[in-house]
């Protein structure tokens, strides 16, 4: 849809470009032909008003001429009539050079002319007497000789000085006439080279214009192929070029006899980062990952994402034997910390390796098989892990195990593990923490990790915690009945905090089991509060006000704001067991386990340390200050009755009050 509507765009620019052209030309041609009209117009009225000067010019001097045959003959001319008419032929050339003069005067003259025709009047009044009295002389005197004598002598002299002016002025007439057409022939010329330069400019215009939409369409075309073909986050190829560089290896690897092989990577706890510092660091971190995969492959590798926090890398050329370098290679680029605002932030990623051709035969598959890898190795928390027949059993393992949890639930497979916790100051238990076992038929004992996230997935997580707490509040009531006033802590999951129903499900189960709410702890991870704040933080304040106390466990491994947390009704923090269990060897994990200890006491809150492991660890953070601490080196977690003989012959374990006196 998006393309078809850039392509409408990029059409109406090409027609409307051709549509400019259009006009430019058009309005060339108007003002060209108007520009030719005008000349046409200025030649015909020169060429007009001249014909008729030179017309009246001409008249005047046939008049001229007539008056002077008039003028010889009238001397010789005997009969009285025929003098008569030749005196009235005089006399009508005279009118007719009047009146040609008089039109002339009253026509739009040009300097020169005018001075012409006034000498014309200058000469003519000079000469009108002498010739009226020729004419005279010839109609009442018979001497021949003298009047010829005074034609010649000073009539025809005057004559002449009329005619000669009346030739300039029709010489000047010519030349202007010949000026005229020279000028509307220049005016010709100028119009013709304005029309050729305007055509070219428009020319010139209409070929840049198309220059410049032919490459913006190009451009639009370079762009929309790269839209289609890349991820617009990372600019790395995406899924649809992922498989045309596939069927490209598949081609190449066949006609060269050569392997290659597909990596597919997902991000450890992307989700977890995303949820709690931002979208925006999260697009970051994407881009930062696809920065670090391309720096540590080869050109001619390809490196995609297909969305969300997956990755491809197509490693061209691949001898299998060396699948195992280059995916340490990939993993030790992405384990490498991240910064963000002075954070550290650890993503690290599990990578599932597929080849060809010895183990898939066309793209896709190869592409399942890597994601299957890719699943084995993060279940394994192996890093990495080489596509193998026997993994499909196990990815189909879970799908089974999805189902068979339901039944677990219900059918009594599951079972708690206690591990009890130890108070620094009086060195003796003070509560438990109950950790769910799954006895399955085939399988045996499986740890929580291998089943909280399919519980999670398959929408179970309501029902399993509901019967952890169902399980360890009835079997707390006993406890405290013989006098072990311990607490127990239940272990939240992240989707637990979306249920509103759950305070006052507790509620019930609180009442049913008779335990105090002041004996039960809630422990829930930083990410999982931050993962849902506002639902999380109605939760978490109900339970506060039922009495519950309130546990974030694992702290120091997510990245929830201390701003945050201190609104948070938290009455405990678990420092995570990696801190602790390396407390005595990493001096950053040192550093780490005390601040958090001192943090906590200042926002008012105890502490509790997990995975301590030795005694050394254990009085080390008595010295710090910890409140209670739980781990190997006290106690294990235990099933039910193992934990009751633990609690009878444990020397962290006094024998309850009740009991002691009973036995007095
Ligand atoms: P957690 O809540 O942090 O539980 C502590 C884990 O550390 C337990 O693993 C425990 O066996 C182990 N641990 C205790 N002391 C030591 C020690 O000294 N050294 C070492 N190396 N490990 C120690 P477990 O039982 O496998 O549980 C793993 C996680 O599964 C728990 O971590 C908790 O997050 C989750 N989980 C357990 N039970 C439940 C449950 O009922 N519901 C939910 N939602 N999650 C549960
Ligand atoms: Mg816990
Ligand atoms: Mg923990």
């Amino acid at each position: 849809m998006k393309q078809r509507l850039q392509h409408l765009g990029m059409g109406i620019r090409i027609g409307f470009g051709f549509v400019v052209v259009l006009a430019l030309m058009g309005a060339l041609s108007a003002i060209g032909l108007r520009y030719v009209a005008e000349a046409n117009q200025r030649l015909k009225d020169i060429a007009e008003s001249n014909n008729v000067k030179t017309e009246l010019a001409t008249m005047m001097q046939s008049a001229l001429r007539e008056r002077a045959l008039s003028m010889h003959t009238l001397p010789i001319l005997t009969d009285p009539f025929d003098k008569d008419e030749e005196v009235q032929r005089f006399n009508a050339q005279g009118s007719l050079y009047i009146q040609a003069r008089n039109r002339l005067e009253s026509m739009p003259l040009s300097p020169e002319e005018s001075k012409i025709l006034d000498q014309i009047l200058a000469v003519t009044r000079v000469a009108q007497p002498e010739v009226q009295a020729v004419v005279e002389m010839s109609i009442f005197n018979d001497n021949q000789t003298e009047i010829f004598d005074r034609i010649r002598s000073v009539a025809m002299p005057r004559q002449r000085a009329i005619a000669k002016q009346v030739s300039a002025l029709l010489e000047l007439q010519r030349a202007q006439t010949a000026v005229a057409v020279k000028n509307a022939q220049t005016s010709y010329t100028r119009v013709r080279n304005l029309m050729l330069g305007l055509g070219t400019a428009a020319l010139l215009m209409g070929m840049a214009i198309a220059a410049f939409v032919s490459r913006r369409a190009t451009h639009q075309a370079r762009q929309l192929a790269t839209q289609a073909m890349y991820d617009p986050l990372t600019g790395l190829a995406n899924r649809s070029l992922l498989h045309i560089q596939l069927e490209r290896e598949i081609v190449l690897s066949k006609r060269e006899d050569t392997p290659f092989a597909v990596a597919l990577m997902d991000l450890d706890r992307f989700k977890e980062v995303n949820d709690t510092l931002g979208h925006d660091v999260g697009d970051e971190l994407l881009r930062e990952v696809g920065r670090r995969l391309k720096e540590t492959v080869r050109a001619e590798d390809t490196v995609a994402r297909l969305g969300g926090d997956e990755y491809v890398v197509v490693l061209h050329n691949m001898d299998p034997g060396d699948v195992p370098a280059i995916a340490n290679k990939m993993l030790t680029a992405l384990d490498r910390p991240y910064h963000w605002q002075n954070q550290s932030i650890d993503l690290g990623a599990s990578l599932g390796i597929s080849l060809y051709p010895s183990q898939c035969g066309d793209a896709s598959e190869l592409l399942r098989c890597a994601d299957i890898a890719m699943y084995v190795a993060k279940r394994s928390g192996n890093g990495y892990a080489l596509y193998a027949q026997e993994q499909e059993r196990t990815s189909r393992g879970d799908l089974s195990l999805k189902s068979e949890l339901r039944e677990a639930i219900q059918s009594g497979q599951l079972s708690l593990h206690y591990q009890p916790q130890i108070d620094h100051g009086s060195q003796q238990v003070v509560g438990l923490e109950a950790l769910v076992r799954w006895n399955h038929p085939q399988r045996g004992f499986l740890a929580p990790d291998k089943f909280i996230t399919l519980a999670e997935e398959a929408g179970l997580i309501g029902s399993l915690t509901h019967w952890v707490l169902k399980t360890a509040l009835n079997q707390l009531a006993p406890l405290h009945r013989q006098g072990y006033y311990l607490s127990v802590a239940v272990n939240l999951s992240a989707r637990n905090l979306h249920d509103m129903e759950l305070p006052a499900n507790i509620h019930a189960l609180l009442n049913e089991s008779g335990v105090a709410p002041e004996s039960l702890t809630l422990e829930i991870t930083e990410s999982a509060v931050m993962a849902n704040p506002n639902d999380g933080l109605a939760i978490l304040t109900e339970l506060d006000r039922m009495g519950v106390t309130l546990a974030i466990d694992d702290f120091g491994t997510g990245y929830s704001s201390l701003a945050y947390l201190k609104r948070l009704p938290v009455d405990e923090l678990k420092i995570d067991k990696s801190f602790v269990m390396e407390m005595e060897v990493n001096e950053n994990d040192a550093v780490i386990v005390r601040s958090t200890i001192d943090l906590a006491h200042n926002l008012g809150l105890k502490v509790t340390a997990e995975g301590v492991e030795s005694q050394t660890a254990w009085v080390k953070l008595g010295i710090l200050g910890c409140d209670y601490s739980q781990g190997y080196f006290m106690g294990k977690p235990m099933p039910i009755d193992e934990l009751m003989d633990w609690l009878r012959k444990s020397s962290w374990s006094r024998a309850p009050d009740n009991v002691y006196y009973a036995a007095l």
